[in-house]
């Protein structure tokens, strides 16, 4: 359907991944190293995640200077429907005009009719939301396929990408796996990889995070028995097990960490200071050629305040769950 491309003469922010599969820096905000794309440029090309509503033209010139036309675009998969994900989506549905939609059913409505995502996200970002993601755009319904617990996406030649539902970060994120490759597109359920460093740090925002969720999708994730981990934020990675059990053990220390100082009459300042010194501080310093403004963004994505924030809000979910099946106890008795 296309020709070989030359991975000596790659646009800037490729890189080429081998079985026809290219990361794609989508330059959120302008910086480098933070949310990647990935093109699977298969008999039926598929791109996986958008980033930004700004990202859309990123992707765009980038896939184009690879040699495709944007009409040979057949599917744009995204994790979950976080701005830094799926804001561009609309934009890109325009780009690409045959482009199908895929994402999961809890995600659809909110592509078709941002309006209520961007509302809280305006709550959540104040004046950041302009700066560092912009508007999303509707995308047209009809474009729009959604998948439940499981799905498939055609790339041709007998290849997909088989969608698993995975919440736990978000109650609309799904895992996506390579049938050729093996390799399993994790979008946030990980957490954050730092290619610079190899830290793994977890991603917890409110109002979804969820830890026995996020539990089993790491069951789930290491079951898959992947070939490779493609990381949103940022990267391949194909240490898997090791990764993935990271990924668990640093999941449990913020979680902890939170619970003692969130029970010790600590209010979110005190647990995050907490976080901060108990847990951050264990990672290693970046590099001195590390770009400080991309560090700094990623800290305000998943940094110690979203995180401490989510965890905050999963615990005094799970107070109120507790409360309330008491109460309902006592009522039964009584
Ligand atoms: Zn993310």
């Amino acid at each position: 359907m296309h020709d070989d491309v030359d991975v000596s003469r790659l646009p800037e922010g490729v890189t080429p991944l081998g079985d026809d599969i290219f990361a794609i820096d989508t330059m959120l905000a302008g910086y480098p190293g933070i949310v990647s794309s990935y093109l699977i440029r298969s008999e039926r090309p598929c791109i996986v995640e958008v980033g930004t509503a700004g990202s859309a033209r990123v992707l765009h010139d980038a896939v184009t200077a690879m040699g495709l036309a944007p009409a040979d675009l057949a599917t744009i998969v995204v994790t979950h429907i976080h701005l830094d994900h799926a804001g561009g989506t609309g934009d890109m549905a325009a780009l690409f005009p045959n482009a199908e939609i895929v994402v999961h059913e809890r995600g659809a409505r909110h592509l078709a009719d941002p309006s209520r995502l961007m509302r809280s996200a305006a709550m959540v970002w104040g004046d950041r939301l302009d700066t560092l993601f912009g508007q999303m755009h509707p995308t047209e319904a009809r474009r729009i396929r959604s998948v439940a617990e499981t799905g498939e996406i055609d790339l041709g030649g007998g290849r997909r990408l088989v969608t698993h539902y995975a919440p736990g970060h978000a109650k609309h994120h799904m895992g996506l796996v390579d049938t050729l490759t093996g390799d399993l597109y994790v979008g946030d359920a990980l957490g954050v990889y730092n290619q610079l460093t190899g830290d793994v740090r977890p991603a917890t925002p409110p109002p979804d995070f969820d830890m026995q969720a996020c539990l089993s999708t790491l069951r789930l994730f290491s079951d898959i028995d992947a070939q490779r981990l493609m990381f949103s934020h940022f990267g391949a990675v194909d240490t898997v097990a090791e990764t993935i059990d990271r990924a668990r053990s640093e999941l449990h220390l913020w979680v902890e960490t939170v619970r003692e100082s969130h029970g010790s009459a600590g209010d979110l300042d005190h647990a995050i200071a907490m976080v901060r010194d108990k847990v951050v501080s264990r990672y290693k310093p970046l590099p001195p050629d590390a770009s400080p403004e991309s560090a700094a963004v990623l800290d305000i994505l998943s940094g110690a305040e979203a995180n401490v924030s989510g965890i905050v809000h999963w615990l005094d979910r799970l107070e109120q769950e507790r409360a309330e099946a008491e109460r309902k106890e006592r009522e039964e008795q009584g």
